[in-house]
């Protein structure tokens, strides 16, 4: 069973000729089959943990230890990262002008893999997938991320996820702008990935509502560079109610 394990990680980036440390000993377990929620005032450093366990260039880490079944993740590439099994939604996905949605899909589970999928059930798979989230099968000749809206970055987000089913799958505010609509056909989908009990998900988010359409196993409460609470899910009804104020004012 894959596990993911973070164990007291420190981050830093360069802003403005100073360094400063994000991460403050942020430790958490992900299994294959979990679903957990990270949640916290923007500026808390969700997206800098999401980018740091993805091996993003701008973020150093100074202390502390991440692991997949043992193995030294933050000794591993970007490349080494992803065929190990880790996936990573962007809060920000960017554009890769000339390359078409079809050819990145296809490079990306390639990569992942370690040999190209067959082209016949390939074809098949991406169109399925695509329907299930809604998605214009001419979508898959436009270049990646140029000119999409919020909603269609998002449900290609989840294309990938589904296409190049990872064992651990983290999601940096895939509900953020996205109308109902499109945040019940893109939770639609990760609830599709969850549902194999083969991948653990974290679902990073500012607000609740996207977590009326996922239920998570546990939910964390982000603040100030590190996990300030953890709980189920009835942490996050909390939340909606009472909002980030206590863990701000409080310090950690
Ligand atoms: P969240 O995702 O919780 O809103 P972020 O991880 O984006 O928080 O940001 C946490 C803090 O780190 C913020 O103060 C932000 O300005 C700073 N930060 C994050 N990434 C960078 C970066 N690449 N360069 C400079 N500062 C950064
Ligand atoms: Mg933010
Ligand atoms: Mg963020």
């Amino acid at each position: 069973m894959a596990t993911l394990e973070i164990h007291d990680l420190h981050v830093t980036v360069e802003a403005d000729n100073a360094t400063k440390e994000i991460l403050r000993g942020v430790d958490l377990t992900v299994k294959q089959g979990e679903t957990h929620a990270i949640m916290g005032p923007n500026g808390s450093g969700k997206s800098t943990l999401a980018y740091s366990l993805a091996g993003h260039p701008k973020y150093t880490v100074t202390g502390g230890t991440v692991t997949l079944d043992g193995e030294d993740v933050l000794a591993m590439t970007v490349d080494e990262r992803a065929r190990a099994g880790l996936f990573l939604a962007m809060q920000y996905p960017v554009e890769i002008p000339g390359v078409s949605v079809s050819n990145f899909l296809r490079t990306s589970a390639t990569a992942v893999r370690g040999e190209a999928p067959k082209l016949r059930t390939w074809v098949k798979e991406v169109k399925e997938t695509m329907q299930q989230l809604q998605m214009d099968p001419s979508f898959a000749e436009r270049n990646v991320n140029e000119g999409f809206s919020g909603g269609e970055k998002k449900r290609h987000e989840i294309l990938q996820l589904e296409l190049l089913k990872p064992r651990i799958a983290i999601l940096d505010e895939t509900d953020s702008g996205l109308d109902v609509d499109a945040l019940r056909v893109v939770s639609e989908g990760v609830n599709r990935v969850r549902g194999t009990g083969e991948v653990g998900t974290l679902l990073i988010t500012h607000y609740t509502r996207i977590l009326r359409y996922i239920k998570p196993d546990f939910v964390h409460v982000f603040a100030a560079g590190r996990i300030a609470e953890s709980g189920g899910a009835e942490l996050a009804d909390k939340l909606e109610e009472e909002g980030y104020e206590s863990y701000v004012k409080g310090g950690a």
